[in-house]
C-alpha cells in the first residue's frame, strides 16, 4: 500500500512492477481477489478510496506482453477485461492461491503404515476399503483414486499423514520424457521443406503465420516436432493447440518420446492443481512445451518463440459461452503480437484459413502424399434410394465389410448420433417423445440397467415410459438409428466378430477412452462402430474399410457453414483407414449422390470443393467474404427477447444514421431478428439478430456504438443476451 501514498508520482517503471499482480480488495461487503489493471491518479479524495487489504504476488503474474493480449482479446470480441482475465486464469489463481507450481499430490505407504494399516478390522468399512486400497495399490494413489473408495476419505488421508502411515509425493503436471528417444522416420522432401520454411523464419526472427495442408497421414505431426526441436534448441517454448487431449493420448506420447523434454499439459480432464501447476510451469520456464486446448491458448510463456495448431478447422477452437474467442484466431494474434512465428495444420483447412492464404496473409506449406507406405483411400459414394436398408447399412455396404472381415481386416463404421434412436413414437397415437425444455426429440439409450431418454441438447433424463402417457398405448416404436443400436445388430449380423463402440456414451469413464483405442490399435476388435469422436486424430492401420452412414443432414441445414463440416468429417474419417501397407476403401451412404459440392469433393478433391464453396459464400456474402456479429437473445417469454432485439435494431438505424450522414448504412446489413435454428432451448425462447459488412473496422465501430446502448436499455435485464463475433454456429 504503500506504493500508492503518492499517486502522482508513480511513474511507468513503478506502473510496470503493479500491473499484473493480485491484490485482496473490500468489495461490497466481502473481501475479492483482484488483478491490477492500470494505475492512475485517483478522481477522487483519498480518503474515499478503500485501501488494498493485501498484495497478494511478488512480482506480476501476468506479464505486461500477455496483458496486452488480454486487453486485445477484450477489445476484439467486445467482452469486459475482466471476464477475458478470468478465461483466461486458472481457477486457483482466480481464488488467490499462492502463484507456485504445485500439482496433485500423490500419497503412499510409510513402512510404518505397511504395518499399521493392515490392522485396521474389516468391520470399519470404509477405513479398511481405503486402507487396502492403499495396502495394494502398485502406484501412489491420488485424491481422485481415494475418493472413488470413500467419500470420506479426505479426514482419514489427513490423519494418516499426522500419524505417519502416508507420505506424500509432490505432483507434477507435465509428462516426463520416456527413457529412450523414440524411432523416427527421416522426413521426406515435402516435409524437409515444411520445415525449413519455418525454422528460416525462426532464424531470422519476426512473425510469419504459416498453414500446413497435409493430407491425413502426411505426417504433420513430424513436421511439428522436427519445428519444435529446432525452437527449443534455441532456447525458445513452444505453445501447441490441439481440439481435444483426452482423445489423443498417443500425441503426448509421440512429443514427448521424440523431444526427451517434459511436457506441459493442459485440458479439460485436469484438474485444478494440476491447471495451475501447468500454468505455472511454463510461466517460469521450468517446462518448455505446452500441449494444450483452447483454454491453453491463453498460458503466459516467460520465452515462447513458435505457436502451432493442429486441426485448425476443428469447431472446439471455438469457445460457445462466456466471451465467445476463436482459439485460432486470437493464437494468431498472439504471435503476431509476440512476433513468433505460428503454423495452422490440418487435411481440410478452413474455408477461412484458405481464404487467409488467399489473400496472401498465410504461407502455404504442403504434404501431398502420405508418409512412407500408405496409400489415400478410394472415396465412393454409394446411393441407397431404393436401396434395402437394414438399420441404417445398405447391401452394398454390408457386402464390403464381409469381404474386408473374412480377409481378416478392420472395418470402421461412422454414425454420428449417440445412443440408441433419436425418436420414440406411440403406434397407436402418434405421440412422440420431446424434451420438455427444448424444441427437440429425446433420444432413447440402452443403460446398463435400464433404457431411458436423453435430452441431447439440454441433458435432461427420464426413464423410458412403459406406455404412451398421451393414450396409455402399449406400443412404442423407435424410429431411426444410434450407434447403441447399430452395434446391437453388427453384434448379430457379424456373430463371431469382436465390436467396439467409441462415442461419448461408452467413453464416458476415465481412461475408458484410452482403453478402447488401444483395442482398437491392437487389432483385437474387428469392427468399430464410433461418431465424431473416432474421426479425430486417430489412426487405424489396420481399417480398411470406413462405411459411413448418414452424411446427408450436412447437406441441406440451415446453417451454410453445414456443408464445410460434412466435407472436413468424410475426408477426416476417411483418413482413418489405410494408414499402412493396404489401400483402403471408403463408402459414403447417401440419398443425394447428384448433391453439387459433394460430388466435387468426391470427384475433384477438397480443394476444388473449397473453390465452389468459397463462391457460394461470395455470392452470398457470406463470411469469409463479411464479417459477422450475431446478437443472441433468450428469454422465458418470447416477446421480451424479440423486444429487445427489435428496439436494439431500431436503435442502431438510428444512430448510425446521425452518425455517418452521407454513406447511410452502406456495407452495413442487418438480419433480423429470426427465432435460432432451435427455438426453444432449456425453457428459453431464443432470437438473434446478425449484423454484417465487408468492413470489420465498420462492424466493431458499431458494436461499439451498440454496447453502451444494450448496458442502458431496460428491455435487456430481462433477457439474456450475448454478443457472438465472427460466429460459427448461426
Ligand atoms: P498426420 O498428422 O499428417 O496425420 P502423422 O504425422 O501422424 O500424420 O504420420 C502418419 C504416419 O506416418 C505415422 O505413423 C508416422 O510415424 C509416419 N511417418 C511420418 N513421417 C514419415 C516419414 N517421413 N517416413 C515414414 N513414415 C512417416
Ligand atoms: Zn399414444
Ligand atoms: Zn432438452
Amino acid at each position: 500500500m504503500d506504493y500508492l501514498d503518492n499517486v502522482g508520482l508513480v511513474d511507468r517503471v513503478l506502473a510496470e512492477q503493479l500491473i499484473g499482480r493480485r491484490v485482496r480488495i473490500p468489495f461490497r461487503s466481502k473481501s475479492q481477489v483482484a488483478l491490477v489493471v492500470a494505475v492512475a491518479a485517483a478522481e477522487y479524495a483519498l480518503d474515499k478510496i478503500k485501501p488494498i487489504e493485501a498484495w497478494l504476488d511478488d512480482a506480476p503474474i501476468v506479464a505486461a506482453q500477455d496483458f496486452a493480449f488480454l486487453q486485445w482479446v477484450a477489445d476484439y470480441y467486445h467482452a469486459p477485461l475482466g471476464e477475458v482475465i478470468i478465461t483466461a486464469l486458472p481457477k486457483r489463481l482466480r481464488a488467490g492461491e499462492p502463484a507456485q507450481m504445485q500439482g496433485a499430490d500423490t500419497w503412499h505407504l510409510s513402512p510404518l503404515g505397511r504395518t499399521a494399516l493392515t490392522e485396521i478390522p474389516a468391520r470399519a468399512k470404509a477405513q479398511f476399503a481405503l486402507a487396502t486400497a492403499f495396502l495394494e495399490a502398485a502406484q501412489p494413489l491420488n485424491a481422485a483414486d481415494c475418493k472413488a473408495i470413500t467419500g470420506s476419505w479426505r479426514k482419514m488421508v489427513n490423519q494418516w499423514l499426522e500419524q505417519q502411515f502416508l507420505q506424500v509425493l509432490p505432483g507434477t503436471c507435465w509428462q516426463e520424457p520416456l527413457a529412450e528417444r523414440a524411432h523416427h522416420h527421416p522426413l521426406n522432401a515435402q516435409q524437409v521443406a515444411a520445415v525449413q520454411a519455418v525454422t528460416d523464419k525462426l532464424d531470422c526472427g519476426g512473425f510469419a503465420s504459416y498453414l500446413l495442408q497435409g493430407i491425413t497421414g502426411s505426417g504433420k505431426t513430424e513436421v511439428y516436432l522436427a519445428m519444435t526441436e529446432f525452437a527449443l534448441k534455441q532456447g525458445k517454448q513452444v505453445l501447441i493447440l490441439v481440439p481435444e487431449i483426452g482423445l489423443t493420448p498417443q500425441m503426448i506420447g509421440r512429443f514427448s518420446g521424440y523431444l526427451q523434454t517434459p511436457i506441459a499439459l493442459l485440458h479439460s480432464g485436469m484438474n485444478d492443481s494440476q491447471r495451475h501447476c501447468a500454468w505455472h510451469s511454463v510461466r517460469t520456464g521450468e517446462v518448455s512445451v505446452l500441449l494444450g486446448t483452447r483454454s491453453a491458448v491463453f498460458a503466459p510463456f516467460k520465452n515462447l518463440g513458435l505457436c502451432i495448431i493442429d486441426e485448425e478447422h476443428d469447431a472446439s477452437y471455438k469457445q460457445q459461452d462466456g466471451v465467445r474467442y476463436s482459439a485460432r484466431d486470437i493464437l494468431v494474434r498472439r504471435a503476431h503480437q509476440q512476433q513468433v512465428p505460428v503454423v495452422l495444420g490440418s487435411a481440410t483447412p478452413s474455408l477461412e484459413s484458405l481464404f487467409n492464404v488467399k489473400q496472401q496473409r498465410y504461407h502455404l506449406l504442403t504434404l501431398t502424399e502420405r508418409a512412407g507406405v500408405a496409400k489415400p483411400p478410394q472415396i465412393k459414394l454409394i446411393d441407397i434410394r431404393g436401396e434395402k436398408i437394414q438399420e441404417g447399412v445398405g447391401i452394398q455396404l454390408k457386402a464390403a465389410m464381409q469381404r474386408h472381415l473374412e480377409n481378416g481386416k478392420q472395418v470402421l463404421l461412422f454414425l454420428n448420433r449417440r445412443g440408441f434412436a433419436p425418436v420414440l413414437m406411440c403406434h397407436d397415437c402418434g405421440w412422440q417423445a420431446h424434451c420438455p425444455s427444448c424444441d427437440a426429440n429425446m433420444t432413447l439409450h440402452q443403460g446398463t440397467h435400464h433404457q431411458y431418454l436423453q435430452c441431447h441438447h439440454c441433458g435432461e433424463q427420464m426413464v423410458k415410459p412403459v406406455q404412451c402417457p398421451s393414450c396409455q398405448g402399449k406400443e412404442l416404436h423407435t424410429m431411426g438409428q444410434g450407434t447403441e443400436r447399430l452395434e446391437e445388430s453388427i453384434r448379430e449380423w457379424f456373430a463371431d466378430k469382436t465390436v467396439l463402440r467409441i462415442d461419448r456414451d461408452s467413453t464416458r469413464l476415465k481412461g475408458k477412452m484410452a482403453e478402447l483405442t488401444a483395442q482398437a490399435h491392437s487389432g483385437e476388435a474387428d469392427i468399430l462402430i464410433g461418431t465424431q469422436m473416432l474421426a479425430k486424430g486417430h489412426h487405424f492401420p489396420k481399417v480398411t474399410l470406413v462405411g459411413m452412414l448418414d452424411i446427408d443432414q450436412g447437406l441441406f441445414s440451415c446453417d451454410y457453414r453445414a456443408t464445410e463440416r460434412m466435407a472436413q468429417l468424410v475426408l477426416q474419417v476417411a483418413g482413418r483407414s489405410g494408414r499402412a501397407e493396404d489401400a483402403g476403401e471408403v463408402l459414403v451412404q447417401t440419398h443425394h449422390p447428384q448433391h453439387p459440392l459433394l460430388l466435387k469433393l468426391i470427384q475433384d478433391g477438397y480443394a476444388e470443393f473449397v473453390r465452389a464453396a468459397l463462391q457460394e459464400r461470395d455470392e452470398a456474402a457470406l463470411p469469409p467474404y463479411r464479417f459477422q456479429c450475431l446478437v443472441r437473445a433468450e428469454a422465458h417469454q418470447a416477446q421480451d427477447a424479440l423486444d429487445f432485439l427489435h428496439s436494439l435494431k431500431a436503435g442502431l438505424e438510428l444512430q448510425w444514421q446521425s452518425l455517418t450522414e452521407q454513406s447511410v448504412m452502406r456495407g452495413l446489413e442487418f438480419w433480423g431478428p429470426v427465432s435460432a435454428p432451435m427455438l426453444r432451448r432449456q425453457g428459453r425462447y431464443r432470437y438473434q439478430l446478425m449484423l454484417s459488412s465487408v468492413s470489420r473496422q465498420k462492424l466493431h465501430q458499431l458494436l461499439s456504438i451498440m454496447q453502451p446502448y444494450i448496458y442502458k436499455s431496460p428491455l435487456a435485464r430481462k433477457v439474456r443476451w450475448s454478443l457472438d463475433i465472427d460466429p460459427q454456429d448461426v
